[in-house]
């Protein structure tokens, strides 16, 4: 194994099987398999600096058909804590996240609440928008008029609405989560989800690749998946992004219990396999491909994540909560950035649209230009003010007070 991780840390390709038996890692080899995706990160994705995307988080409803087992999220329309943002509420957040110098409006939300709540329906239509992606549409104009790049996760989405939300969001997203359909099947988290099909969700991800558009995904652990799922879900990332080249980014994330829903008492994956899953993501994806973990679900392990090869903290928001893990506050950027800093790296804030992306003939629509062009220079002053200034104050332009958790 020891030659293997010598091979893959010099870019030569892990195999499926290989990875299997890695999943099993710990001890020394555990330690050779971190030190393999550390190199490969360092080789690739050089500058000693890790990055985030300052990010107003949006979730225009929580109304969602879907009801996985983990999600404590969603609501049905009536349901207490159900909510929908207004016109006004939503230019309101994107008014304060234009203030706080965020480049990324993420709008993210439930699957189609428009087939299971008539209500939903009619509430959009009063206010002149025929379907969800309508209103993320109307919303997304707003975001680029203040400044901010728009990225959609909004579950599945026809062609026709990826090619829709093209024109106004620099990239899209929707989590893989896991490749196996045992989870959809009676007794799996994923039972109650029809658009957690994995089949679905491939063909969307790979409709996106024939569109050009730069895509997130990711894969979320501790759901009830094997290891060898998990390995099967990274090949499966890989192999749809050589044949299309949109995969930006890959999230490994981690599942965390919360409260009041059907996993509340449920393990939670630990420390060591989260970074054995970052590891072999690194490993086992196109080197291009950006890894990352969300800092505020493993808030004790930075330092083991940077160790096991990421190269991005995802969004961060100085304006909102995670409104998905909202019991699991974002660090404080001035936190995070000291522990990247005893690692040896710099933490910088980066765009939604990874720059190879924004070069690429066909993956940004023209009309885009201009406004990641502005967002750019916005970035590059951010970055150049904390380069000047002193460690005390060089997050000014992105130091939020802690977000007000539980809210939704
Ligand atoms: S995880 Fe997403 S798809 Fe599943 S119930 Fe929650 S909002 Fe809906």
């Amino acid at each position: 194994m020891a030659d293997t991780l010598l091979g893959a840390s010099a870019g030569m390709p892990l195999s499926k099987a290989a990875a299997k038996r890695l999943m099993d890692a710990d001890g020394g080899a555990f330690q050779e398999l971190l030190a393999a995706a550390r190199e490969r990160r360092d080789c690739v994705w050089s500058g000693y600096r890790l990055t985030f995307s300052p990010k107003v988080f949006l979730p225009l409803t929580n109304l969602c058909r879907n009801r996985c087992d983990y999600c404590s999220f969603r609501r049905s329309w009536g349901q207490k804590g159900a909510e929908t943002f207004d016109h006004s509420t939503t230019l309101g957040w994107l008014d304060r996240a234009q203030e706080q110098g965020c480049v990324e409006a993420l709008f993210c939300l439930g699957d189609t609440p428009e087939t299971a709540f008539p209500e939903y329906g009619a509430l959009l239509e009063s206010w002149g928008h025929g379907s969800t992606v309508d209103y993320i549409e109307w919303s997304s104009e707003r975001a680029l008029e203040r400044g901010l790049l728009p990225h959609t996760n909004a579950g599945i989405l026809s062609p026709e609405e990826m090619a829709r939300l093209k024109r106004s969001n620099v990239s899209l997203g929707l989590m893989l989560e896991n490749i196996s359909p045992r989870l959809c099947e009676a007794g799996g988290v994923h039972r109650n989800a029809p658009d957690k099909q994995p089949k679905k969700r491939m063909a969307m991800i790979e409709a996106a690749g024939a569109l050009r558009i730069p895509f997130t995904t990711g894969i979320l652990l501790g759901i009830g998946e094997t290891s060898e799922e998990i390995v099967d879900s990274l090949v499966a990332i890989a192999d749809v992004h050589r044949l299309h080249g949109h995969i930006q980014e890959v999230i490994v994330q981690n599942f965390r219990a919360r409260p009041k829903i059907p996993m509340r008492d449920a393990p939670e994956p630990d420390d060591v396999q989260v970074a054995r899953c970052v590891a072999l993501a690194r490993l086992l994806l196109p080197e291009e491909v950006s890894v990352q973990a969300p800092p505020n679900l493993n808030p004790s392990a930075t330092r083991l994540l940077i160790d096991a090869g990421i190269n991005d903290f995802g969004g961060i928001s100085p304006v909102t909560p995670d409104y998905i893990n909202p019991i699991h506050p974002w660090p404080h950027l001035v936190d995070l950035e000291a522990e990247c800093r005893d690692a040896g790296f710099q933490l910088r804030p980066r765009l939604p649209i990874y720059p190879d992306y924004i070069t690429r003939s066909g993956f940004l629509t023209p009309d885009l230009e201009p406004h990641v062009k502005a967002a750019e220079e916005r970035l590059a002053q951010v970055r150049s003010a904390r380069d000047l200034a002193p460690p005390s104050t060089s997050t000014s332009a992105f130091s939020p007070p802690q977000p007000n958790v539980g809210s939704v």
